[in-house]
């Protein structure tokens, strides 16, 4: 019997991010079929690169529930753009080794082009990496980053962003940089990056849907085919006041994490070969809302705590500034308070941790950048 979107909805928001990404998995390989076989085995989808490293890119080449030739050919994805998966046209140079002209490299922008000043159509579009809106000495907003030429003209990804983003079905900003900003648009920063959301509401740009974050450094690949799966049948999946999937951020990392019995008992790591609780040597999973400790990575063999490394926080959405950096500094220490507890207890986190929950907020306030301020946790996030 097929997956209905009703037990779709349930599997995403109701069932926990654990129970999607291993029990559900043949589900959510049918859903992919089911709405290829809906859009006549077509779903377009352009994949734009902002500013990042592609480490979005290369860590979806690790989703295992499906992975990402099975989605690609259960979902029959037209993916008409994704620079870091297309084959250039290479032409044979005068030295007898591949080498690809500036010609090739001009027309595999064709399709991106197309998609945005065209009329090809864009069913779902992905950002990977931070918009870069400001404008160099003498230039123009946007000219840090260049996409692709149309008309002769050289055309910037801000550029680029913003049209597409006006006529996908879908947007799904994929991995902290597009989502939260992430390194490119940490403090000191100078080209005017921001989150997409913030990109797009800076140009006056309205989304068909609301933009879908799926933060992370990188983003957890299965997260991220769920998510597709859930918009490409036809509903956004429950989402947070930052625009994330509440399945796979709802809950901090300190409460499932597997070291949590060394803190319960106030036990602490001095070093990485230490199999006790890492909060000493700057752990922030007690902040950071992220399923990591439930779906874990790696076709679900393990996470950060679990491998050896504390938790960083790339999931925040003040990485990388404080309170995430820095790294190896621990938070403030109280012991025999239970943080998420009393963060989820509401109104009781006021009075009884008091001293913890403003000590955090304070630091982080105090240290964001102005636009990212709009990226924080929601009040009783980061206690
Ligand atoms: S502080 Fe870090 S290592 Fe310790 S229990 Fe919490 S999440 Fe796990
Ligand atoms: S455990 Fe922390 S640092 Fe590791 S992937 Fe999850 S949020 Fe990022």
């Amino acid at each position: 019997m097929d997956l209905t979107r009703r037990d779709f909805l349930k599997l995403c928001s109701f069932m926990g991010a654990g129970a999607v990404a291993t029990v559900y998995a043949a589900d959510i390989k049918r859903v992919f079929a089911q709405v290829a076989q809906q859009n006549g085995g077509k779903v377009h989808l352009i994949w734009l690169h902002a500013a990042g490293d592609s480490g979005c890119t290369i860590s979806m080449l690790q989703a295992s529930n499906p992975d990402l030739v099975e989605a690609a050919q259960n979902l029959a994805i037209s993916a008409d753009f994704w620079d870091a998966f297309m084959t250039p046209d290479y032409q044979l140079g005068d030295s007898g080794w591949v080498t690809a002209g500036y010609t090739t490299e001009a027309t595999s922008s064709v399709p991106l082009m197309n998609a945005a000043f065209g009329d090809a159509p864009v069913d779902v579009l992905v950002i990977e990496g931070t918009p870069q809106t400001g404008a160099p000495p003498g230039g123009s907003p946007g000219d840090y980053c260049w996409v692709g030429q149309y008309n002769g003209s050289s055309v910037s990804g801000y550029t680029a962003l913003q049209k597409l983003a006006a006529k996908a079905t879908w947007v799904i900003a994929v991995g902290q940089c597009s989502a939260f900003g992430g390194i490119p648009a940490a403090k000191g920063q100078l080209t005017g990056a921001v989150p997409v959301t913030e990109a797009l509401k800076a140009a006056g740009v309205a989304t068909k849907n609301p933009v879908v974050n799926i933060a992370g450094c990188p983003a957890q690949p299965d997260w991220v085919l769920i998510t597709l799966s859930s918009v490409l049948q036809g509903f956004s999946p429950d989402l947070d006041e930052l625009g994330r999937p509440k399945a796979f951020y709802s809950r901090y990392i300190h409460e499932s994490c597997p070291r949590r019995g060394y803190y319960d008992s106030g036990q602490f790591a001095t070093s990485f070969d230490d199999p006790e609780c890492l909060w000493d040597l700057g752990c922030k999973g007690p902040i950071t809302l992220s399923a990591c400790a439930e779906t874990k990575w790696n076709g679900g063999l393990g996470f950060c705590t679990q491998a050896g490394p504390m938790c960083y926080g790339c999931m925040h959405p003040s990485f990388p500034d404080p309170p995430t950096t820095g790294f190896f500094e621990p938070l403030p220490h109280f012991p025999g308070v239970d943080i998420p507890t009393l963060e989820l207890a509401g109104g009781v986190a006021a009075v009884v941790g008091a001293g913890l929950a403003v000590g955090l907020a304070v630091e982080s306030k105090k240290a964001k950048e102005p636009e990212k301020q709009a990226a924080s946790e929601p009040s009783g996030g980061s206690g």
